[in-house]
């Protein structure tokens, strides 16, 4: 609710601060029980920042990151002390981008999984152990590599190990920021399924933050598009694939490949004006100005605010509705 992250810049040689960079700038969205929520926007858009704001890597500098516990109870995660976060943390866990680099090379398996129930003290070592092979099973991998280190597996092996270790305290919400953007497109594309198996099987909620257009469609049920810390526009993902309702969000739209140039999907081209902005100099009024096709005198001097509008939708736009925009059409 209303989440803002602020990094200051220090600069000169009595390092002042001398700006700051707006990375989360008053968000607010829901993400309901069981869906998936898709996360999107280009690098910079501060979409990782919100993943780990509500994991608590960072603090938020102004805002609220309401979370409801199992128990039912809804708790304001940015007010909790380090037990009580503790606690909270077995609820919320994060699947990492690189199973490379997340995961310890000197540690076998067995530890690598086992190790969150170690740390919170949950079950005797052979507890552990069965509990291990049951998550090894649970994301597709033999019970018997749990003596192996990570050398032994494959980019997508490792990331099911990734997987396995953040199931190990039965969570039921899972951020994975750019998951399986580091795999190949085949190994994504069975790992995103295990996703999907597991959240049905667990009943998990899962907020998925990618760049990847096509992989937030088949993913996700409703989507945030990001833009210069802001959300520009929220909604199911199916309608705002076949009726956009930002020109940022057409302009996303109408980059992402083709999967059938003889077929029927025919969309008048967008081009994207421009880089994103600096985020230490986000321009005035709506910070898509610069580089919107629509843009006019009011654009530039009136910041939009984040409007409910039919369908259960959120847009960001001062001329959402009077703008034909073009999705994706349907096959
Ligand atoms: Fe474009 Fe203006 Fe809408 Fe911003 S408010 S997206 S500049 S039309
Ligand atoms: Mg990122």
């Amino acid at each position: 609710r209303g989440a803002k992250k602020y990094f200051p810049v220090h600069g000169g040689w009595l390092r002042k601060k001398v700006g700051e960079v707006r990375a989360v700038d008053d968000i607010t969205f829901d993400i309901k029980k069981g869906e998936t929520f898709g996360l999107v926007g280009e690098s910079g858009s501060g979409k990782s920042s919100i993943a780990r704001l509500i994991l608590r890597a960072y603090d938020l500098t102004e805002g609220e990151i309401l979370f409801r516990r199992s128990n039912g109870s809804i708790v304001d995660i940015t007010s909790l002390g380090d037990r009580e976060m503790r606690e909270i943390r077995r609820e919320m866990q994060m699947i990492f981008q690189d199973p490379y680099s997340s995961l310890n090379p000197r540690m076998t398996i067995l530890d690598l999984v086992g190790e969150p129930l170690t740390i919170h003290g949950v079950g005797s070592p052979s507890e552990i152990e069965d509990r291990v092979a049951e998550l090894l099973r649970l994301v597709g991998l033999r019970p018997e590599y749990v003596s192996r280190y990570p050398h032994a597996f494959s980019g997508g092996q490792r990331q099911r190990i990734g997987i396995a270790r953040a199931l190990a305290l039965n969570p039921s919400f899972i951020a994975a920021d750019e998951a399986v953007s580091a795999l190949d497109v085949s190994v994504a594309a069975q790992n995103i399924n295990l996703l999907q198996d597991l959240q049905e099987q667990l009943g998990l909620t899962y907020l998925f933050i990618t760049h990847d257009l096509g992989m937030v469609e088949h993913i996700s049920d409703r989507i945030g598009v990001m833009y210069l810390g802001r959300l520009m526009e929220v909604g199911p993902t199916e309608e705002m694939f076949s009726k956009p309702l930002h020109p940022y969000t057409e302009a996303l739209l109408a980059a992402v490949p083709q999967p059938d140039p003889r077929g029927n999907r025919e969309r008048k081209r967008v081009a994207l004006k421009g880089e994103i902005a600096d985020a230490m100099n986000i321009p005035t009024g709506c910070p898509f100005h610069p580089r919107c096709p629509y843009a006019d005198a009011k654009c530039k001097a009136e910041v939009p605010a984040l409007r409910s509008v039919a369908g259960g939708r959120q847009v960001r736009c001062h001329y959402a509705e009077s703008l034909d925009l073009t999705g994706v059409a349907a096959q």
